[in-house]
């Protein structure tokens, strides 16, 4: 019996809301114009329609601001190197996420989020032999193994200059190594009793980590097609996180993290649609202070040479010329209104 009257009322609110709604969109659609971010590329969001995927978007909290800076896509290389006391924010241990060598292997949490997936993924295709060997190297550490092994050269013989251009194909110098970001790791198996060695390839960890690793935001950054351009040998085992969509474009265009830094630069921004229907705009300045989006911001790095990455998802909307940021501001005023 108390049903009706419940009912009625909330048939009453739904046909209040739907008089008032075209009212409050004209409202929101001018305070939506006032956000922080203004338009850049209207042409790219008015590509993207998904009803399908509008229920979700309103699920989400809007940022007003930029998120915090962070270096996931620092360019580190023996052009690029860090400061000696360069040391990455949020390390954690990588035993909770993967395999470890050694108990005291750390790696930079966002990282170690996307190498645990990895990894439960990898178990899923029945492959479980895999396990880390080293992961974030302080300068002070990579600076002793590059010592250690010029010394392991000249023990056999080798000139000063000899051993150093032998040991620097194996050890880069301090300063130089992916590993001080905390965003690299090396990887190898059991059965390779834990060398790093190009027959990691060939393993079946290695074979899934080649064709998979890049829709986790992994790339293996030293390729054996572009040792010129990274100035590395092939290094299937070191793998190097640098998040989407930027993994898969690499991947798909078949780019080291050099190629694909210069491009970026030098285009200042592309879109990509992901195979999960994820919209990225993805944008390269050398002027935070004024870049401007109505995109979703998911990130923004710094890439070690003075330029900032921003990537972005692109709002879906409901019907062309309506993005889901006016939509999301016409449901709150007509809840707010009710
Ligand atoms: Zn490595």
């Amino acid at each position: 019996m108390l049903a009706k009257p419940c009912f009625k009322k909330h048939i009453s609110i739904f046909l209040f809301a739907l008089l008032l709604g075209p009212l409050f969109w004209f409202l929101s659609f001018e305070l939506g114009n006032s956000s922080a971010f203004t338009l850049t590329t209207p042409a790219e969001q008015e590509d993207y329609v998904r009803p399908g995927l509008a229920f979700f978007y309103l699920q989400q909290d809007w940022p007003s601001t930029l998120p915090a800076e962070n270096n996931v896509l620092f360019l580190v290389n023996k052009s690029n190197s860090l400061e000696t006391t360069y040391m990455p924010e949020n390390l954690v241990s990588l035993s909770a996420y993967v395999p470890v060598a050694r108990n005291d292997v750390l790696f930079k949490d966002v990282a170690a989020e996307a190498i645990k997936k990895i990894y439960l993924d990898m178990q899923k295709a029945g492959i479980s032999d895999l396990k880390s060997t080293s992961a974030y190297r302080n300068y002070t550490y990579q600076a002793t193994l590059y010592k250690n092994k010029i010394a392991e050269y000249r023990k056999k013989g080798y000139s000063l200059a000899s051993a150093t251009t032998l040991a620097e194909q194996i050890v880069v110098p301090a300063g130089t190594s992916e590993h001080q970001t905390g965003l690299a790791l090396d990887l190898t198996t059991s059965a390779l009793n834990g060398r790093l060695v190009e027959a990691f390839s060939e393993t079946p960890a290695g074979e899934w980590l080649a064709e998979n690793c890049w829709k986790y935001g992994f790339i293996i950054r030293y390729g054996a097609d572009k040792t010129t351009l990274t100035g590395c040998v092939w290094e299937p085992w070191h793998l190097r996180f640098v998040g989407l969509p930027h993994s898969l474009y690499m991947k798909e265009n078949s780019l080291c993290y050099e190629e694909y830094l210069a491009w970026l630069q030098s285009s200042g921004q592309y879109t990509y649609e992901a195979e999960t229907g994820n919209v990225y705009a993805v944008y390269y300045t050398k002027n935070l202070d004024e870049f401007s989006t109505t995109n979703l911001v998911t990130e923004v790095s710094s890439d070690n040479l003075g330029g900032y990455i921003i990537t972005t998802q692109i709002i879906p909307q409901i019907l062309p010329g309506i993005s889901l940021m006016d939509w999301q501001m016409l449901i709150t005023y007509t809840v707010l209104g009710l």
